[in-house]
């Protein structure tokens, strides 16, 4: 099928909530991407923060092939292998506690949620300006953005959002609180790493009023930020965290880990995913994982962060860099949705706004240092033109 016809397939069959840009990708390897036409494009985007370990990794397309060839789906009614052995490796490497899994970022925001609300019963939940924790409705009352949740109301009750500063948070939070829930670092809204002093302040208040500290790690975490989990480097440990996006090595998994106070509140019929877990996804998923703790990875993904900010900074027309690792954005002084769509189409070079002037950046994290090098020289070419 060409280019046209998927459009008008679009046009008469799809429901119109997605802008697409004019191009189709039938094939993926590593950083790389090829259009119908043969054109490689260089992939800055992967997938949204999804194909961490550049695409179609050779150790997660055998585990899916070996385990779909084998059994695909019992439910949770049953114990299955892969489930188990991830929600033991998740655990391990990260809060000690226990895991429950889903398919994606929001459903996983609506599990923390729901696992906050009956450890204090009727308790708020505390947001921040400017966060995105997904579209559902739980997840979507949680992300203070009136563009996305004005159509939509009403919304769940009991959200209470505040700015991103450690005293607004700290008065927001009292013994009728369930949870804090943050993400580490604002993807949506533009990479936005919150400050040390925000997550202290966070972290104490949750402590003396004893709710929960919860971050949605769905996008910073999975070695993004150039440690495992964003966390790592905030020197604050929240109670439970979200997971998802590159979790199932480009399969559909989300995840809630906890630590051990929250551990057993949820107990059987609380909560449930038919899909959740399934062995496919879950192989696929502890295969990313295994990649995605080594350390030679998580060093590559500090130093290419570390080299793909400065080169951004020397180049016309960017401002303000931010960000940690391979997150990053950067402000320009002209249009970035444009920029991004000149990039795609002009450059093959596939990145995206996230704003009116924020241009983001999240390549995989298996960049070698002359794709960095490649990428800066195409979004000058970009931004020069
Ligand atoms: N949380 C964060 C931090 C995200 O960036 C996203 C998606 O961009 C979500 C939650 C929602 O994830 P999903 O689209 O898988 O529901």
């Amino acid at each position: 099928m060409t280019l046209a016809e998927l459009q008008e397939l679009e046009r008469t069959s799809v429901v119109g909530s997605y802008a697409r840009l004019p191009v189709e990708f039938v094939r993926g390897e590593g950083a790389l991407l090829w259009d119908e036409h043969g054109n490689e494009h260089l992939d800055f985007l992967c997938g949204i923060g999804v194909t961490n370990l550049g695409h179609c990794h050779p150790r997660v397309v055998a585990a899916v092939c070996e385990q779909a060839g084998r059994l695909m789906h019992v439910s949770n009614l049953f114990y299955t292998e892969p489930a188990m052995r991830l929600a033991a490796r998740l655990s391990q490497t990260s809060l000690g506690g226990k895991v429950f899994f889903c398919n994606s970022g929001a459903e996983a925001n609506e599990a923390a949620i729901k696992l906050a609300r009956k450890a204090r019963a009727g308790g708020d939940v505390v947001v921040l300006h400017g966060a995105f924790h997904g579209r559902t409705y739980g997840a979507l009352s949680a992300t203070p953005q009136e563009a996305k949740q004005a159509p939509f109301a009403p919304l769940v009750p009991g959200f209470r959002a505040v700015a991103a500063e450690p005293r607004a948070l700290a008065e927001a939070v009292d013994e009728r609180t369930a949870a804090v829930l943050i993400e580490p670092i604002q993807g949506e809204s533009g990479v936005r790493p919150l400050s040390h002093e925000l997550l202290a302040s966070a972290r104490a208040a949750c402590d003396e009023h004893g709710a929960a500290l919860i971050f949605d790690e769905v996008q910073c975490g999975m070695g993004r930020t150039g440690t495992l989990w964003a966390y790592e480097q905030t020197g604050v440990r929240p109670d439970a965290m979200t997971v998802a996006k590159a979790l199932g090595g480009g399969l559909p998994i989300g995840a809630l880990v906890t630590g051990e106070r929250l551990a057993d509140v949820l107990a059987p019929g609380d909560h449930a995913s038919t899909f959740a877990g399934g062995p496919v996804v879950a192989s696929a998923a502890l295969a990313a994982l295994e990649l995605s703790e080594e350390p030679e990875l998580l060093a590559g993904v500090r130093e290419r962060g570390g080299r793909l900010a400065d080169g951004l900074a020397r180049l016309p027309h960017v401002g303000e860099v931010r960000g940690r690792g391979l997150m990053l954005a950067c402000e320009l002084d002209v249009a970035a949705p444009e920029v991004a769509r000149r990039a795609l189409l002009e450059q093959r070079h596939v990145l995206n706004a996230t704003g009116p002037t924020t241009l983001r950046l999240l390549p995989p994290l298996i960049l070698s240092g002359a794709q960095v090098d490649d990428a800066l020289a195409r979004l000058r070419r970009v931004l020069e033109a």
